[in-house]
């Protein structure tokens, strides 16, 4: 399990605790989903849960309620946005390789137009 609860120096625990002043898109017991700043498509939101985890990779299986609550808070922005017929992608990036920019994880949810493959 990912030890720290919240990192005061973390961007998205700001958003999680008020600290920086965001309105969720969505919001269940351990997840929000908020717009991201340089949207990469019309509909480009993130998925982060409310505890501090750095990455993918530090997940445990300890933690599956707060992964479980991340992917059914995507699951549910993406169907809330109408993007169930037409499609969407989720995408997670972990480290330097992976193009990890914010050390909190987030899923990304990018739709309403048509994605490319493979990705950059
Ligand atoms: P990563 O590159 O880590 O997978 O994704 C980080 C995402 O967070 C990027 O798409 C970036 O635009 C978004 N982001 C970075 N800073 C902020 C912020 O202050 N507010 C919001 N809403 N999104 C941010
Ligand atoms: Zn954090």
């Amino acid at each position: 399990m990912s030890e720290q609860f919240t990192d005061p120096t973390c961007i998205f625990c700001k958003m999680v605790s008020g600290e920086i002043a965001v309105k969720p898109l969505f919001e269940n017991s351990h997840a929000i989903v908020i717009s991201d700043i340089n949207p990469q498509a019309p509909v480009h939101a993130l998925a982060i849960p409310k505890r501090h985890v750095p990455s993918f990779a530090a997940l445990s299986a300890n933690d599956a309620d707060i992964l479980t609550s991340v992917m059914f808070a995507a699951a549910e922005f993406a169907r809330s946005q109408g993007l169930d017929a037409s499609g969407y992608r989720l995408n997670i990036n972990h480290g330097v390789d992976g193009g990890q920019t914010v050390g909190h994880l987030h899923v990304h949810i990018l739709g309403g137009r048509k994605m490319t493959w493979p990705p950059g």
